[in-house]
């Protein structure tokens, strides 16, 4: 631990990367000789015009993208997303499908209905509570694109591979598995992810966009819920939120020089989320909640024997310097967050601490 900082397993905003953390208050005051932070530069600055392509560039080269896709940052959080979705992408007549997998899909759904465009729920895991991701979906071939969420941060459960949808482009909400692991990219028509999970602050949603999706945008939609504005004007059509951008600019550098791309992170992710579900699978005192071939290595969520004994281990556990372990309220049990800030130093940390507890009250 670095000067009383914890090991933060919160969902989300959630832990970033220290090195990260020190730059920034580095160069806080005085960004690159300007004179000024830069969150008081101006967004048509030279200072931020590097900072905006050179977070598009790492992004890009992390994930292999060529130039029939676009990066753009967009505000209102993922959330938004759900509705614009629907609103750029179907016409009169079109029809797109959804997988329901928990919290966040339910919501995506429920914007599509607002929207009043036509959908179809292919698959869903409600039956279970969300314990598991659906196989073997009957995607329709006609549908203009397929709607996944491909890490369910509530309730613990993840993609482990893409479905086959027969060429209809998926469309992934990614906001807490974006750049953990490596993509087959061309499968994506869109992917974007809230960035307060694995990739920066709150305040911007990443959306990488194909052109084809790109085309299918009307022309009669507000400015700002249309994303040929944010394509055409590189994100900055109005005041983008700078400092989250630059946050991302700077985590995007520490996955290409530190950690050494996204297959490097995926094995770090791999072998944290492996130690904590190795162990859990070794006692009955802590149970994981989702199915073994749907575990997400991003948000692991599991169970006591007792609500009384995961209040006393959330509470030690803060305690010994471990935040954030609480489940969602939706759903109560703990959950650890292990996105790619997290050290594998915490993991290690965290299963030490569960063999004492459990050793104490088990
Ligand atoms: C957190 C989260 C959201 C919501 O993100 P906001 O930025 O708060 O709108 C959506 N989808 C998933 C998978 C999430 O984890």
């Amino acid at each position: 631990m670095i000067e009383n900082r914890i090991f933060n397993f919160n969902a989300g905003p959630a832990t970033l990367p220290l090195p990260v953390l020190e730059e920034i208050q580095a160069s806080f005051l005085n960004y690159q000789s300007s004179g000024m932070s830069i969150t008081e530069v101006s967004h048509r600055s030279p200072w931020f015009d590097d900072v905006i392509n050179d977070a598009v560039a790492r992004t890009k080269r992390l994930l292999g993208l060529d130039d029939k896709f676009h990066v753009l940052f967009v505000q209102g959080g993922a959330s938004i997303q759900f509705a614009m979705i629907p609103m750029n992408f179907l016409a009169n007549g079109d029809s797109a499908d959804y997988v329901n997998t928990g919290t966040w899909s339910t919501k995506a759904i429920k914007e599509a209905k607002i929207i009043g465009k036509s959908h179809q729920m292919v698959a869903s895991s409600e039956d279970r509570n969300f314990a598991y991701i659906p196989k073997n979906i009957a995607f329709n071939t006609d549908a203009v694109y397929a709607h996944i969420t491909s890490n369910n941060t509530i309730k613990g459960t993840q993609w482990a591979q893409f479905p086959d949808t027969k060429g209809v482009p998926i469309i992934s909400d990614m906001s807490s598995d974006i750049m953990s692991r490596s993509l087959d990219i061309e499968k994506f028509g869109m992917i974007y992810a809230g960035a307060q999970k694995n990739i920066g602050p709150a305040g911007v949603c990443m959306v990488i966009i194909r052109d084809d999706m790109l085309n299918r945008c009307p022309d009669n939609l507000p400015s700002m819920l249309n994303y040929k504005t944010y394509a055409d004007k590189n994100s900055m059509y109005n005041t983008p939120p700078c400092f989250s951008i630059y946050c991302i600019q700077l985590v995007m550098k520490w996955l290409e020089e530190t950690v050494g791309g996204l297959a490097a992170m995926e094995k770090i992710n791999r072998e944290k989320a492996g130690l904590l579900y190795d162990f859990m699978d070794t006692t009955g005192f802590y149970n994981a909640t989702a199915d073994k071939d749907s575990r997400s290595l991003m948000n692991v969520t599991f169970r006591l024997p007792d609500e009384k004994l995961e209040k006393q281990f959330i509470k030690k556990a803060t305690d010994e310097g471990m935040g954030g372990l609480k489940g969602h309220r939706s759903v109560g049990g703990c959950r650890a967050s292990i996105y790619n800030a997290m050290p594998i130093e915490g993991v290690k940390a965290l299963v030490d601490f569960m063999k004492l507890f459990e050793q104490k009250n088990g």
